[in-house]
């Protein structure tokens, strides 16, 4: 079974990365990859280009046996959009082998204003991580979506490839990027919240307004 999780990554911290443990470890899978997407030029003005955002989260997870970064949205032009994702995947993966994209509920909360979102569970199984905040509109599209496809338990994904829907609720870490963000530009300091060789890094290529010289 492949799991992808995907995210801006603008800087990946340990929120994110105890939730792919927690993922590898919950799905029984080997291998998590993460997959950082594109961003388009005007809204990275403040963040990381794609290629810091790849270079921290590979300096992440060095030596972290399960997990793992694919960066072909990166290397896609344009927007990437999950459906053509999936579709890439699929391809290589071939029919039969189960393939499971992760979305937090904030994110999946629009999954039917996502491109060809009804293309999706027939590439993949989606696994819905509860996350603070607004909860589904339960008319919704994607409401009906997770009542009707339910998966009961992680098993179920291994036995199809695609077409299931899975809630998970595993304890979450309680750190945005947009927090780190904001600290490092008020010249506070985020260690703990992300890995030290990626706060070394951000501070070495001056990232988000980190001061090169300020030291570690
Ligand atoms: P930002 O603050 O810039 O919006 P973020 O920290 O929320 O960023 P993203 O890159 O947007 O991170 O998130 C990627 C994925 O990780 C999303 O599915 C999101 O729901 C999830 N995620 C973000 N933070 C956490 C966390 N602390 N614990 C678990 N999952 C998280």
């Amino acid at each position: 079974m492949h799991v992808i999780y995907g995210g801006t990554f603008d800087p990946v911290h340990h929120g994110h990365l105890r939730l792919a443990i927690e993922l590898r470890d919950r799905l029984g899978v080997d291998e998590v990859a993460l997959v950082p997407c594109h961003i388009p030029p005007h809204r990275g003005e403040t963040g990381a280009t794609s290629e810091q955002r790849l270079r921290l989260l590979e300096l992440a997870i060095a030596g972290e046996r399960g997990l793992t970064v694919d960066d072909r949205e990166l290397r896609r032009a344009g927007a990437s959009y999950t459906a053509d994702t999936l579709r890439q995947l699929r391809a290589e993966l071939g029919e039969h082998e189960p393939l499971v994209m992760v979305v937090g509920t904030d994110a999946f909360a629009g999954f039917d204003r996502w491109r060809e979102w009804e293309a999706i569970p027939q590439l993949a199984h989606v696994v819905v991580v509860r996350r603070p905040g607004p909860q589904l509109n339960p008319q919704s599209a994607a409401a009906t979506l997770l009542r009707e496809r339910a998966a009961e338990e992680p098993q179920d994904l291994h036995a199809a490839p695609c077409g299931r829907f899975l809630v998970l609720d595993p304890p979450l870490l309680d750190i945005s990027a947009t927090g780190i963000r904001a600290r490092i530009a008020d010249g506070r300091s985020p260690r703990y919240l992300l890995p030290d060789p990626v706060w070394r890094e951000i501070c070495r290529l001056g990232l988000y307004g980190a001061c090169p010289e300020g030291g570690f």
